[in-house]
């Protein structure tokens, strides 16, 4: 079992990478390697699509010619976008830039671009999120809880979910975002089919309970 992190040249993957290898002693991980081509690409058995910046990894990955292999890879095997990721693997964006950019079109999701504001307008949260009470990841202090602390840098939010299979796993409390949408809460991750999306960024904290939890879903664990 190999699962990778994809770089294409741009975005945060080192982090990514140190919170699977990690994970090394407990689950069942074979290799971590960073993807930049097809062949990389076809030898992993799932793939983390890293925070960054959107358009920047969509037009590296076309000028790679490796966008079509994504999409059908994405469509297929267990993938996560983190951020920049879940903006990529959506169907749908908005506050797109202008002309658009190119999306895997595979997660049935719209989402809407740096809905927090600038990057000056980051934030952290602790929230429970009871998907994780299963996962114990390598710091065993903080596993008591099932609160995670969510770091959001010009983050994306999930503002409509397009099919009923997808499964919302943390909502924002009511205020957090700029549209009508976020005073009910925005959602920031949601789970569907082989896909995990989520807004914020797990790998920048030293909790690396959710590299587990995607882990044990690519590994087909009922979570
Ligand atoms: N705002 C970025 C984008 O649109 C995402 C930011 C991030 O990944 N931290 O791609």
């Amino acid at each position: 079992f190999y699962p990778a992190d994809f770089v294409a040249l741009q975005g945060a993957f080192i982090e990514h990478m140190h919170a699977l290898n990690a994970l090394r002693g407990v689950e069942h991980i074979s290799e971590v390697i960073e993807v930049r081509t097809k062949e990389e690409l076809a030898s992993v058995d799932a793939l983390i699509i890293p925070g960054g910046e959107s358009t920047s990894i969509a037009l590296i990955a076309e000028r790679c010619g490796i966008l079509e292999d994504l999409r059908k890879f994405v469509s297929t095997k267990p993938t996560w976008g983190t951020c920049a990721g879940l903006i990529l693997m959506a169907k749908q964006a908005i506050h797109t830039k202008k002309g658009g950019q190119q999306l895997l079109n595979a997660l049935p999701v719209t989402v809407s671009r740096n809905q927090f504001g600038r990057q000056v307008d980051s934030f952290t949260i602790k929230l429970d999120s009871p998907c994780l009470s299963s996962i114990s990841g390598t710091k065993s202090s903080d596993s008591v809880s099932d609160q995670f602390e969510y770091a959001f840098i010009r983050a994306p939010a999930i503002v409509s979910v397009d099919d009923p299979e997808v499964l919302p796993l943390v909502t924002l409390p009511p205020g957090y975002g700029q549209t009508e949408a976020s005073e009910k809460g925005l959602l920031v991750a949601v789970r569907y089919r082989n896909m995990l999306g989520t807004s914020f960024h797990p790998e920048l904290t030293n909790d690396n309970r959710w590299h587990q939890y995607f882990v044990r879903m690519a590994l087909g664990d009922d979570l």
